[in-house]
């Protein structure tokens, strides 16, 4: 058996491991355009913020731990052709620009995703980033150290765009957080939760909603953000407004696809070509919920789609349950966590359904730290089923995000989290947590 894997990151890489363990005998080779592998983007913001110094420790595993397990690396290999007739592949090494091919028995196509950059004007400016891999990391971390680069522009109110504002604030700079919609996180969250989180960013950061950047001024360097409103300095500018999967590949392929090119696969991970499977942030997810091909590129879904194709890859029956889009995010003081279906997805979804809204502490009083936490839960109408649940407050309202997406994952409905046996002691809860509550008040 002759594995090929398109990628050596968070999908590809699991995918490998996984296939190697299962047919020890198989032949796993990886095909990746960069020089680095097995990278984790999560910790960038971090790496940023100088939580810490060292960029290897975002990386799990190299090319020669891999080696060891008898999975070869070609880093600086681009592919640039599939032929899935004769089952072969086109490779550039990008070292010595030749060109050559290989043939598989079964593909695995894990090439990702790459940032939007919107048609803005001068946007090739220096100072001008995106955030991705390591190397866009380093460089803005090297911009930083220019104490006079002090007032800064992020642009886009997403995860990525909150979360490295928030390590941007801590290095003591100017930041002022540039947002087309009317609220940030608007895919993720409800009103109620992104208005909490916007008031603790005006806290810490100048933030613009509803307004679009037109382009950049400087002579090489930017100096300014254009926008319909105004006028900005800037030393440093980050463009954080999401990202595409990189479809360049395999877009003259009849591969099935959402619009935006993400691929769509069965719950083996099998694309509709023989012999092609796909995994990662260039794929669509189903969503448990919605019961949709869903684009939600996270590392959770690429490392799980990517065992379970590797496990099929080498033989195995293995299927892929679903996402629910489970995420959080940190913002000063602020947690935050969603999974399931936000009340304006349950909309689209045409899915009838209630919410239920509580507001509580996230611990006892007499025990330091007690702050606020707000949760949304979002349940059928008919049914009582939960779809969807947020969370937004002080330490511990993220992770009870879990505890919700386990309640979604079974199918429970809302009025089973009533009595449910969530723990308590002072410092970690009240006796009735607030998702007890929840259940209890839902109408
Ligand atoms: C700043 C940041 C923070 C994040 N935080 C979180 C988080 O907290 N939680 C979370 O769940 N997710 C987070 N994510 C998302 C997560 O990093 C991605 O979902 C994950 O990296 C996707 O892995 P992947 O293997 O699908 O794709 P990628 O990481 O994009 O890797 C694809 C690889 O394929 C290679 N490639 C592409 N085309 C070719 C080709 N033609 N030939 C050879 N090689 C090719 C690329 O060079 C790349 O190395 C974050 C992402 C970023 C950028």
């Amino acid at each position: 058996m002759k594995i090929i894997i398109i990628g050596a990151q968070a999908a590809g890489a699991s995918a490998a491991a996984k296939a190697k363990r299962r047919d020890p005998n198989a032949t796993i080779r990886i095909y990746e355009k960069s020089d680095i592998v097995s990278f984790g983007a999560c910790g960038l913001p971090y790496f940023i913020g100088n939580h810490f110094g060292d960029e290897n420790e975002m990386i799990s595993r190299t090319p020669e731990q891999f080696a060891k397990d008898g999975i070869e690396i070609k880093t600086l290999h681009e592919v640039i052709a599939i032929d899935p007739k004769l089952k072969k592949i086109t490779i550039r090494d990008i070292k010595s620009n030749n060109c050559f091919d290989d043939d598989y028995d079964k593909l695995l196509i894990a090439v990702g995703a790459t940032p939007i950059i919107p048609p803005l004007e001068n946007h090739q400016l220096e100072n001008i980033f995106t955030l991705r891999n390591m190397y866009d990391g380093l460089a803005i971390k090297n911009a930083l150290t220019n104490r006079q680069n002090s007032n800064i522009v992020v642009i886009g109110g997403g995860y990525i765009g909150l979360e490295i504002t928030e390590s941007l604030v801590a290095l003591n700079k100017n930041v002022k957080l540039i947002q087309l919609d009317e609220r940030v996180l608007v895919d993720a969250f409800d009103p109620e939760l992104t208005q909490i989180i916007e008031e603790t960013l005006k806290q810490h950061c100048d933030l613009h909603l509803q307004e679009r950047v037109q382009g950049f001024e400087g002579d090489h360097k930017v100096t300014h953000v254009i926008t319909n409103k105004a006028k900005y300095p800037a030393d440093i500018v980050i463009i954080a407004t999401g990202v595409k999967p990189n479809s360049e590949l395999y877009k003259d392929l009849d591969l099935e696809t959402l619009s935006n090119g993400a691929i769509v696969i069965d719950s083996y991970g099998k694309t509709n070509i023989a012999d092609i499977y796909a995994a990662g942030d260039c794929v669509a997810l189903y969503h448990r919920v919605s019961q949709s091909m869903t684009y939600i590129p996270l590392a959770t879904g690429a490392n799980k789609l990517g065992k379970v194709v590797g496990d099929n890859l080498a033989g195995g029956n293995n299927q892929f349950p679903g996402t629910l889009g489970t995420s959080a995010l940190r913002v000063f003081d602020i947690e935050a966590g969603r999974t399931g279906l936000t009340e304006q997805q349950a909309i689209q979804a045409a899915i009838p359904y209630k919410t239920v809204i509580v507001k509580d502490k996230n611990h006892s009083n007499y025990v330091a730290g007690q702050t606020s936490v707000i949760a949304k839960l979002i349940y059928h109408a008919e049914t009582r089923v939960l779809l969807g649940g947020q969370l937004a407050g002080g330490s511990g309202a993220a992770l009870r995000t879990n505890s919700l997406a386990t309640a979604i994952w079974a199918n429970m409905k809302i009025d089973e989290l009533a009595m449910m046996d969530f723990l308590y002691a002072p410092p970690f809860s009240r006796p009735w947590d607030i998702l007890n509550i929840a259940g209890g008040i839902a109408k």
